[in-house]
């Protein structure tokens, strides 16, 4: 009897949560594993697809007879049995397939990339064969094949007289360097000295070095210290004295060296939350802890305590921060206390160091892991611990297919191994305080600042009035009054411009015409350094207007406040100050937001003017101003969960300030004074701010009383969008309770993006145990469908729009 392999097979257009059967080739001994990579023949041609085997078990008899497998692509799993049990969950729960969730556990290293190649047929007339293949058997097919050639390719290929195969190609190569090591004894290498000519002062420096060596170096490492060229290491090695040899190392995104710190005396909050943490690791629990401490109390110096106790006993930890990119100082505190053990998972690491830290956690050489979202993934074994800092952050959702939230997958790893989760805020998002309500979480509370400082007193400013008083400003007259104070006293200030759903745009003063991007329905956005007309969506990009495309007016106007434009407004109020701008033009290079952070840490400016980055995890003792330059813009969004992001922003970005000896002070500009989540944050009232905003969610059937889903159909035709979603509508709702609240469907509030059309509609539930499978069928459909509609489906969205 053969054994057969159960196969999850990478085919774009045919997905399926349905494994394949194929044979394994009698002559593969050694047996194949789930969660090992394959290549397999796929439908009638040459196709060659990737797949992962799923399950391997002993033929049974079938009607049909199976392919075999073509070829093996790992030696071992690359995804062990942990990871591929939570893809057949994720997969459920998020609707997606399960390729689609197994390649985004992989490092984009060891994501297969296919290589396409024509051959030749038989009845290929000689003639082209010469001219096109030459001597090859085969030539590749790269988008780089000059015109001509290809479309006498496409000829062949359509008379069938060529044809064209895939082949897989694994892009993650292990970096290899020289490494130089003595070949002789000390005695012989003494000798060997004695015997140089008194010029050869170069090789007389290596025997030395080669005679007292202990540790083993890399040839341009030794090259280096020794101030030597590589022929002169080429000439020692052919003389005996050392051997060369190729080994593997890591590429280390963290070369940088940190500061060793040591564990900090705790006071009693942080003692009481460490201690039932603890506990709950040493007894195998999968408690989920909510953490919830005002900023600045001390909840990193609780996650390092925690991660050292489960270190301590043997077992490894996880540790999740939002956006790591943001947050560079988390990151130093972890590895100042964890060192080595430490591996670090983000989007700014290139794909050769991400591959590298993977390996050295699937090796169990990490024994720490710290990442953003996707490292909730990380191959870690032996869990004790897992902490997700910052748990409302609306980055911890991926908002692509696989559309899953971080904290469930926290939480399903917490079950499989036995250990607590601890989900880390000062304002939590309302699903997990509600949750803390019912006793599903413990709450464990930090309620003051480390050092009983006080919270920074904050004020609101009135923007309506400021308007009325002097010419229009960025500027409140209060808030310059304060950053002068500051400059005054060698203090420092954070400007914070929230650009949440406003940028600057360009309109003609005489008809109102405002330029808008040709495929989506956004307007364009000013970039003033690279002059031009961005969209933000598509990426179009086109010259600033000098008349008005409409009516040829020169009466053009910019519109709205971008970071730029108030960095030039602030040097001429403020000539003198130094300032830094972080955003997302000044941040694109790698290392950036390290290096603009560290020069504000050192002094080097007196003002850091950002974007909501400049919001989160930032811990400068000399920050004792922070000023909200417009606190509104996010609360006009048409939707749910925009007056608990107002709130979150305002009281993260208010806590920057005065966190070391020198009380801190903040000043909240705003259009809406009077709105709760604005006056609630004044005051850092996390508390009210959840009951009054419970009640509301309450009063409007919203989450966390409503379950919620978002299904959105996109087409290059507008109509054939539209008539997909109401389609979707009456199917879902024939197959739902009279209790299921359907919003819309609506056309979704950017309504065309990259030259489709998206339209949506909302569903809003308490229990509806066929909405499940009704999904699933919507997503099987659609994939037999006509080929432009595509259909998502967002489980738990973040917002409704
Ligand atoms: P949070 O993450 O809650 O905003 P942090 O962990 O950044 O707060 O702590 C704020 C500051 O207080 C940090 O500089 C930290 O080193 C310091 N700190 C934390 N715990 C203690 C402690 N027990 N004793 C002294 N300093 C502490
Ligand atoms: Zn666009
Ligand atoms: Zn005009």
């Amino acid at each position: 009897m053969s054994q057969v392999a159960e196969v999850i097979v990478d085919v774009p257009t045919m997905q399926t949560n349905t494994p394949y059967s194929y044979l394994i080739p009698a002559a593969l001994t050694t047996p194949l594993l789930p969660g090992m990579r394959v290549i397999v023949p796929f439908g009638n041609g040459s196709r060659k697809v990737q797949g992962f085997v799923w399950q391997v078990h002993e033929q049974v008899p079938t009607t049909h007879e199976l392919k075999t497998i073509d070829s093996v692509m790992d030696l071992s799993p690359v995804l062990n049995k942990e990871l591929l049990a939570m893809a057949d969950w994720l997969a459920k729960t998020t609707f997606a397939f399960t390729i689609t969730v197994l390649l985004t556990m992989l490092p984009n290293a060891l994501k297969a990339a296919y290589e396409r190649w024509a051959t030749p047929n038989s009845d290929l007339d000689p003639a082209s064969k010469k001219r096109l293949f030459g001597e090859q058997e085969k030539i590749e097919l790269t988008d780089k094949l000059p015109a001509a050639q290809l479309n006498e390719l496409m000829g062949l290929y359509r008379k069938h007289e060529i044809s064209v195969t895939y082949e897989v190609k694994s892009k993650g190569h292990v970096k290899q360097v020289t490494m130089v090591k003595p070949a002789m004894s000390v005695a012989e290498l003494q000798e060997a000295k004695q015997q140089l000519r008194i010029t050869a002062v170069k090789q007389a420096d290596l025997l030395d070095y080669l005679v007292t060596q202990t540790d083993l170096i890399s040839q341009p490492a030794l090259e280096k210290t020794l101030g030597i060229t590589s022929t002169v290491i080429k000439n020692a090695a052919e003389k005996g004295w050392l051997t060369r040899f190729q080994a593997e190392v890591y590429r280390d995104p963290l070369s940088r060296a940190v500061d060793k710190t040591r564990p900090l005396h705790l006071n009693e909050a942080q003692q009481k939350a460490v201690s039932a943490i603890c506990a709950a690791t040493d007894d195998h629990e999968d408690t989920t802890f909510l953490l919830e401490g005002v900023t600045g109390s001390g909840k990193t110096e609780v996650y390092l305590q925690a991660i050292a106790n489960a270190l301590e006993k043997g077992q490894n930890a996880l540790m999740l921060v939002p956006e790591i990119s943001l947050t560079p100082q988390i990151v130093g505190r972890v590895r100042g206390r964890f060192g080595k053990q430490v591996a670090v998972l983000h989007s700014g690491l290139s794909a050769g160091e991400r591959f590298d830290e993977w390996r050295r956690i699937d090796r169990g050489e990490a024994r720490v892991v710290v990442g953003a979202r996707s490292a909730v993934f990380a191959p870690l074994t032996n869990i004790g611990i897992i902490i997700m800092d910052e748990e409302h952050e609306a980055s911890y959702k991926q908002d692509d297919n696989p559309r899953y939230h971080a904290r469930d997958v926290a939480l399903w790893r917490s079950r499989y191994h036995h250990c607590p989760v601890v989900l880390g805020s000062a304002t939590p998002s309302l699903e997990s305080r509600a949750r803390a309500q019912k006793n599903r979480y413990q709450r464990l509370l930090l309620p003051t600042r480390v050092n009983q400082q006080a919270l920074p007193e904050a004020t609101i400013v009135d923007m309506t009035q400021e308007l009325q008083k002097h010419a229009e400003s960025t500027f409140s007259s209060p808030l310059m009054a304060a950053v002068n104070d500051r400059l005054a006293k060698g203090e420092q200030t954070l400007l914070m411009l929230n650009r949440r759903g406003y940028s600057s745009f360009v309109m003609c003063r005489d008809c109102g015409f405002v330029l808008k991007c040709p495929n989506c329905d956004i307007s364009l956005t000013l970039h003033m350094d690279s002059h031009s007309m961005k969209c933000h969506y598509c990426g179009h990009e086109e010259p600033i207007p000098q008349i008005c495309p409409n009516c040829h007016s020169h009466h053009i106007r910019y519109y709205g406040t971008g970071t730029q434009k108030v960095e030039t407004e602030l040097k001429q109020l403020l000539p003198t100050a130094r300032i830094l701008r972080m955003d997302v033009d000044t941040t694109r290079r790698k290392g950036a937001h390290e290096r603009l952070l560290r020069q504000f840490g050192n002094h080097e400016a007196d003002i850091l003017l950002g974007t909501q980055m400049i919001a989160k995890g930032l811990d400068f003792p000399d920050v004792t101003l922070v000023g909200v330059l417009n606190a509104d813009t996010a609360l006009s969004l048409p939707d749910f969960r925009s007056s608990e992001r107002t709130f979150q922003l305002l009281t993260q970005v208010s806590g920057r300030a005065g966190r070391a000896q020198k009380p801190g002070q903040v000043f909240i500009q705003t259009y809406n004074p009077e709105h709760y989540a604005i006056q609630l944050a004044k005051s850092q009232d996390y508390e009210r701010f959840f009951l009054t905003e419970m009640k509301l969610r309450h009063q409007g059937n919203y989450p966390p009383y409503y379950f919620a889903v978002k299904v959105t159909a996109s087409d290059v035709e507008e109509r054939v969008a539209a008539a997909a979603i109401h389609q979707i509508a009456a199917q879902l709702q024939a197959g739902m309770s009279q209790s299921a609240i359907v919003l819309g469907p609506t056309p979704s509030a950017i309504a065309r993006v990259n030259k489709r059309y998206y339209y949506q509609l909302v569903i809003k539930y308490k229990q509806e145990p066929q909405l499940s499978a009704l999904l699933f069928n919507l997503l099987n459909q659609a994939q037999k469908n006509r080929k432009g509609l595509q259909i998502a489906i967002d489980n738990n969205p973040m917002s409704f729009m």
